[in-house]
């Protein structure tokens, strides 16, 4: 199956990405991920793209849409994909539809996480990650098991995304409000919106996600 997680920074996208990967080897495509990794390995794409996104703005559409393109073409995404991130913008979205029909594939849901802002902003605010695996943490509703000592790998290192601050995050829940949400009526029209209460815990949320994947299967 091939879906969209779409909601407001700090929603819960990457984290029912990884839940979904886990649970049925779907492929998860974040752009975020992608630019921060082309920001560190020191891209012309990725210099271009820290500005911008230390700023809390959007890459510009054509920059993102060639991204996105040139990974869902790759063997990998034949077992379904998970979109986390990507589309943010109308034009980004009518590109994926060209390119999807270009290479016979299609979307089977557009799934919105609903999340309230106050709690949006709670939530990027105790964002961390483990410096060695990458694996996602909160300071408050996902700390580590033991500490200072991530589950997965042990490292003691962790790293706070520089765009994770109050201030920041302002202009990234406008440019969500003015850029992104309007492309939640373009797939409701298409029959391929579902919407997911994001409030609740991580596993109430997986499992709401999980009954609609079950569903539009059966569909
Ligand atoms: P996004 O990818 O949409 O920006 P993340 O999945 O990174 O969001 O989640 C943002 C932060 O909130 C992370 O620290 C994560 O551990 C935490 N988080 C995710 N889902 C929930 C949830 N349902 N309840 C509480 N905290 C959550
Ligand atoms: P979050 O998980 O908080 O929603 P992401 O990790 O998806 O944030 O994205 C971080 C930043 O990368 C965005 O604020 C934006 O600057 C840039 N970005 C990621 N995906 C896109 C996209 N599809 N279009 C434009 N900019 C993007
Ligand atoms: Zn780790």
């Amino acid at each position: 199956m091939n879906i969209i997680l779409l909601g407001p920074p700090g929603a819960g996208k990457g984290t029912q990405a990884k839940l979904l990967e886990e649970q049925h080897g779907m492929i998860q495509l974040s752009t975020g991920d992608m630019l921060r990794a082309a920001v560190k390995r020191g891209e012309p794409l990725g210099l271009e793209a820290k500005k911008i996104m230390d700023a809390g703005g959007l890459v510009p559409d054509h920059l993102m849409i060639k991204m996105i393109e040139d990974r869902i073409r790759k063997p990998d995404c034949a077992k379904g994909f998970i979109l986390d991130g990507f589309p943010r913008t109308v034009p980004q979205a009518e590109a994926l539809d060209k390119m999807l029909s270009a290479c016979g594939k299609k979307l089977d849901a557009v799934i919105e996480l609903k999340v309230d802002e106050a709690a949006l902003i709670e939530r990027v605010s105790g964002r961390f990650t483990c410096a060695k695996c990458g694996t996602g943490y909160h300071k408050k509703f996902k700390p580590p098991k033991h500490a200072g000592v991530c589950d997965v790998c042990g490292s003691t290192e962790f790293i706070c995304r520089p765009d994770d601050n109050p201030e920041t995050m302002k202009t990234r829940l406008k440019a969500f409000q003015d850029q992104t949400a309007p492309i939640l009526p373009y797939y409701r029209q298409k029959g391929l919106l579902k919407s997911v209460d994001g409030m609740a815990s991580m596993d109430a949320v997986h499992g709401s996600i999980e009954h609609i994947l079950g569903e539009t299967g059966k569909a």
